[in-house]
């Protein structure tokens, strides 16, 4: 009995051995792909498995017991399914070749233990195995050879169960816990590196690892790359003085030998290594106990943020430059309304409120010193509302022109940019904006010269014309009389003749006078129509409004009482004649009103003169004599 015991404790000790070879091999193994694992792995238990059988006991003649279930389940659950088909396909010939009665009862319960580790396998196949996993996995292997060992023929008849069924089951139970627990943890182990390994040799950064003397013990894939090197075993050994110049190594070789002598780390210093610029972090290794026994470094090439930053500054430097030897004045508010930026120019365009322009002043802050000061012209009386208006307005696109308090003119034209801000550019305007009011004056005063009377001062023929036109459309439109005086002075030929030229047209002025002061509406105009000829235009009047018109006219020329030797009467007349239309005779024909008035004119002249004759185009008005 004894020595079946040994017989197992050595088959226990054969199985755990070759799986804890495993383990430790397997880290090799994983330089190649992860079928060449399998495959690998599943030889290896199978080879346990077989292991196992020649150290099994022989129950009976041709019935043997063993722990050769536990490597097919285990290669099942962690091996997946090209592993266990190797580990059967092994242990399944080698059990073949062995012969014997329980043969087929063998086959198959190997063949069902390595199922139970694939049902297993593909249970947990989304996640890693945990020791629950095992656990269970255990189970199910004891059920499996129970089940066997009272199912089938061979072994169920020879009683195996009654004799070494149990601690058979208990001994395979055992080596799949203990092999399932070192494969577990190899995994975990395996899968730790790996994370590690690929944190490390996939890092953008360079990274690498020296030792006492600087040469390297591990470098990173871009390392390698870096210096076109194919693999790391390439490198290691290699120091800065095989890589770069000498000056250049030697200069990293003190450094790195000051971090592993004082242990104080290097954090971001400069290098320029093959053309590029890098920022190299170095810290010193230090054992158990705590002797520094190498390096860790981490190089970042900054070549592209160096050349960036460069970029930046000089397009900064440029746009600063431009900025102060620009005309204009620029300034930049953020969308809260805050100035971000303003050049001098900005400030000095406005010489009251300039102090109070400064980076991170409100704008409301500085309209109100723009009102304190009175800089601006034209602030409204609620001064709080403007500037509350002006400040929401800062925030629009507009173009604005402003008089300062010394009579400068500004421009101020205001852009919104993307993000909010608002960039304001202001311009001296005050040349362009005096010629302008200095242009805009004297087109004025050349209008009013070339539509004024340069004897009377009153409209001249051009600008009746052009009213004339305007007013009689209007009433048109507007549907009201319209009336027209033509006026002429009588015997004028002859005052000049008696009087002069001169006093002819003293004359004149006298009559224009007492004409002007005959209207008294804002819309009556009065004009000379050429010689000693005037007309009134008179809109939204009537026939009778027109005939008052001209009597007072007629009174005041009376009054004036001017000498006229020449004439009938002793003193200077004027005949007059009136003509009213309708708003409906304007639209059809408006130059009746001149006819008529004229028609109207010459019946006063030839009835005797001095006198006032309405004619309408409507109807009819009789003949006043205002002598
Ligand atoms: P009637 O009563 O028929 O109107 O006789 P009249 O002499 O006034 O005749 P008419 O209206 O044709 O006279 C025009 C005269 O007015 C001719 C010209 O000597 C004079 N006259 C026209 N323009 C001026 C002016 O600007 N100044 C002066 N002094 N006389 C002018
Ligand atoms: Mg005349
Ligand atoms: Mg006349």
């Amino acid at each position: 009995m004894n020595g079946i015991w040994t017989q197992f404790g050595g088959n226990l000790s054969f199985v755990c051995l070759a799986i804890s070879l495993w383990a430790h091999f397997s880290i090799q193994f994983q330089r190649h792909s992860l079928l060449q694992q399998k495959i690998a792995f599943g030889i290896i238990a199978g080879g346990a498995s077989i292991g196992s059988i020649l150290l099994a006991v022989e129950f009976h003649p041709g019935i043997y017991v063993d722990l050769r279930f536990s490597p097919l389940a285990l290669a099942g659950m962690f091996g997946g399914p090209v592993a266990a088909a190797f580990a059967v396909a092994l242990a399944v010939a080698f059990r073949f070749a062995v012969g014997g009665a329980a043969m087929l009862d063998g086959i198959v319960t190997m063949a069902a233990a390595a199922g139970i580790g694939l049902i297993a396998h593909f249970c947990i196949r989304k996640r890693s195995p945990r020791f629950m996993d095992v656990a269970l996995l255990t189970l199910a292997l004891a059920g499996v050879i129970v089940a066997s060992m009272t199912m089938l023929p061979t072994v169920s008849n020879a009683n195996v169960l009654a004799g070494f069924g149990f601690p058979m089951t208990a001994l395979n139970c055992l080596a799949t816990l203990l092999c399932g627990f070192v494969l577990l943890k190899m995994q975990q182990w395996q899968l730790e590196r790996s994370i590690l390994v690929t944190a490390f040799s996939q890092s953008p950064d360079y990274l690498y690892v020296k030792d006492r003397n600087s040469r390297f013990i591990t470098v990173n894939e871009n390392m390698i790359r870096l210096y076109r090197f194919r693999t790391t075993a390439e490198m290691t050994g290699l120091s800065d003085f095989n890589l770069l110049s000498r000056p250049l190594a030697e200069e990293l070789y003190h450094l790195e030998q000051q971090v592993m002598e004082t242990g104080e780390p290097l954090i971001d210093c400069p290098e320029q290594i093959e053309g590029r610029s890098m920022l190299a972090s170095k810290v010193p290794l230090r054992d158990k106990q705590g002797r520094v026994i190498g390096l860790a470094g981490v190089t970042r090439d900054v070549t592209e943020r160096a050349a960036l930053e460069r970029e930046l500054r000089e397009s900064k430097n440029l746009l600063s430059h431009a900025m102060a030897s620009m005309s204009d004045g620029i300034a930049m508010y953020d969308k809260k309304g805050f100035l971000i930026f303003c050049n001098e120019q900005y400030r000095s365009a406005f010489p009251l409120s300039g102090d109070a322009r400064v980076v991170g002043a409100h704008i409301s802050d500085i309209l109100r010193r723009v009102a304190e000061t009175e800089e601006r012209v034209g602030i409204p009386e609620d001064l709080e509302e403007w500037i509350k208006a002006a400040t929401a307005s800062l925030h629009s696109n507009k173009d604005e022109e402003i008089q300062l308090h010394n009579g400068d003119w500004r421009s101020i034209r205001t852009r919104l940019a993307e993000d909010g801000a608002a960039m304001a550019v202001v311009s001296d305007i005050t040349a362009t904006k005096e010629a302008e009011i200095a242009l805009r004056l004297s087109a004025e005063q050349l209008r009013n010269l070339a539509e004024t009377d340069g004897l009377t001062g009153m409209a001249n023929r051009r600008a009746f014309d052009e009213a004339f036109a305007r007013e009689t459309a209007g009433s048109a439109r507007k549907n009201t009389p319209f009336s027209l005086l033509m006026i002429d002075i009588d015997r004028f030929k002859a005052y000049n003749d008696t009087y002069g030229h001169p006093a002819g047209d003293q004359c004149l002025r006298v009559i224009s006078k007492c004409l002007r002061q005959s209207v008294s509406r804002p819309a009556d105009i009065v004009a000379r129509y050429g010689g000693e000829e005037f007309v009134v235009l008179l809109p939204a009047t009537s026939a009778k409004g027109a005939m008052i018109v001209a009597e007072q006219f007629a009174r005041r020329l009376a009054q004036e009482n001017i000498p006229h030797s020449g004439s009938e009467f002793g003193r200077v007349t004027a005949s007059i004649g009136i003509s009213c239309a309708t708003g409906a005779t304007l639209r059809v024909n408006p130059n009746r009103l001149l006819t008529e008035a004229d028609a109207a004119l010459y019946d006063a002249k030839t009835q005797g003169r001095n006198r006032v004759l309405a004619h309408s185009p409507d109807e009819r008005h009789g003949m006043k004599d205002v002598g």
